[in-house]
Order: structure tokens, then sequence, then C-alpha cells
């Protein structure tokens, strides 16, 4: 799933490709995916793109006074294009095409008679698990998701997660996951943040002591600062699909960790698994993984 440092990778690269330029036509190729009718999609047609930017994994297209608000959710993507195919898409099942928009080709203002390039960005979603949405409002406030949003993580000083943490009794990887409480965080940047803190995931974040907030917040300023240059120097909108690089635990379960060259082990619950190192992270004994445990029993 893009988090944080993917989307606004994402961001990034609209702002430097985007921005200037007219929507000229958008082909809603999955109807499931727009979750508005007003205003309609058809109303973006002919505004200039002013801006992009992001709220917590969201990614917002600002045109004017409206904006086209995306969530990738867990398999979709935004791929840019300096030749998009002029025809309209067909709808069809397999096509993990959604959403198709179209910008005009000349920032400068047209001096060229060749044909007319069709730039935009595609969104779309591999496999079935449909969670791809994507909102026409005014305000991005009037998204429900980012109207729930907490403070966003690379907004965060250390006092202000100090206090988000003060009280706190769940544990620590579900509380840096909560996009109510602090935004952007998903799995895997979860994953590499506590590991780089050495701390457990299951650790109680009210009884964490001064030393471990601040490798706390040294490790999620770290992580996810080095992530957003890593994705922005990879030009993740000219990418299939996001791709990850740099990760010392996350989606590594059996690899050495590359600190102190014990497994990476890994725990299952539902449909996903969270990576750590035992070594690292919980004085070398490893955490309970209640599928498996039920397995022994
Ligand atoms: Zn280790």
């Amino acid at each position: 799933m893009p988090e944080l440092p993917e989307v606004e990778a994402l961001a990034h690269h609209l702002r430097e490709h985007a921005v200037g330029r007219a929507v000229t036509r958008i082909d809603v190729v999955s109807l499931s995916v727009l979750k508005t009718v007003t205003p309609a999609y058809t109303d973006l047609r002919g505004r200039e793109v002013t801006g992009a930017g992001r709220h917590g994994k969201h990614l917002d297209l600002e045109c004017g006074d409206l904006h086209l608000i995306v969530h990738l959710a867990r398999a979709g993507w935004l791929r840019w294009s300096d030749d998009l195919p002029a025809k309209p898409p067909r709808p069809s099942g397999k096509n993990p095409l959604a959403l198709r928009t179209h910008l005009s080709a000349d920032e400068s203002g047209g001096e060229s008679n060749a044909a007319p390039r069709h730039v935009g960005f595609d969104l779309t979603e591999a496999g079935t698990k449909k969670g791809l949405a994507a909102w026409i409002v005014a305000d991005p406030a009037d998204v429900p998701s980012i109207a729930a949003l907490g403070p966003d993580a690379l907004g965060l000083d250390r006092d202000r997660l100090e206090s988000l943490l003060t009280g706190e009794t769940r544990r620590i990887k579900t509380v840096l996951t909560d996009q109510k409480t602090i935004a952007g965080i998903g799995n895997a940047y979860s994953d590499e943040i506590l590991h780089t803190a050495r701390l457990s995931p299951y650790a109680t974040p009210a009884r964490l002591t001064s030393e471990d907030l601040d490798a706390l917040f040294d490790a999620l300023h770290g992580v996810l600062t080095a992530a957003v240059t890593r994705s922005v120097g990879q030009d993740a909108a000219r990418l299939k699909g996001e791709k990850r690089s740099g990760l010392r635990v996350h989606g590594r379960t059996g690899l050495p960790c590359p600190v102190c060259g014990d497994t990476v082990r890994e725990v299952s619950f539902a449909d996903k698994a969270f990576q750590y190192c035992a070594t690292c992270q919980t004085g070398g004994k490893p955490l309970a993984d209640r599928r498996l445990s039920r397995l022994v029993k």
C-alpha cells in the first residue's frame, strides 16, 4: 500500500508536470471508484491544475476551487503518461484502469504543428480487492476520511508526538498506523520506524521512557524523510507500481536483519503480516503469533 513517502512523491510529480495544464477530459472506466456525484467529474473539464498536495495517504490535485482527491488503498497506483491513447478506454473487468485524466499538452502556449500529444495520468488498481477511491470536492475536508485524520507524521515535533502517546495503552504498532492518531504511516513504514527505534511492535506507548521517545521521534522523521527522497528520486509516477527499496525488515521475513544478522521474523493476523527483528527490538524474544500458536496447540 502506498504510504506517505510514495504519495508525497506522486504529489511532487504532479506539481512538476501537471500544474499549469488544463484538464481536457476525464474517462471514468470504473464507476465505483468515484465516490461523489456533485460536483460532476465533467465540471473539472477546462479547469487549470493549480497545485498538488497530500493529506495523510490521500493525494490532492487542485484545480482552482475544486479538488480531485484520490486514495490509492492497497493496490492502487497513479501512472503518468506523456502519450495517453486518445480513444476512450473500454470498461472491462480485467482492466486495471479505473480513471484516466487527460491534460492539455502545451504548457507554454502552442508553438508546434505536430499532432497534439495526450498527456495525463491513469489511476489503476491491480487485483480483486477494490479499495481505490476518488472524490471531487470543493473542500478536502468534505472527504470523511480526510476530516478524520490526525496530525501529519512529517509535521510532528517531539512534544506533539509525546502528547499523542501520553496515556495511550494500545500497542505502538496499532497507534502508529491509526490515521486518526497520526496521518500517513502504514504497515511498512511503521515496521521500519520501530526497527530503527529498536522498539517492540507490542510496546505500550504510555510506558515509553524519555529515551524511547527520542529514539521513536528520530526514527519516525529519519525513516520517512529518507523514503520521501528515495521515492521522489525514482520518479514514482512513471513506474507501473510502487517499487520500494531500502526497507530493512518490512517484507523481509526469513532474511537477515541488516543491523545484527538475526533472522527477520513475522507476526500474521487477519489478512496481513508485519515483520521485526527480535534481537534489535524485543530483547531476543519472539513475539507471540496468534495464528501460529493456535496451530501448535
Ligand atoms: Zn536486528
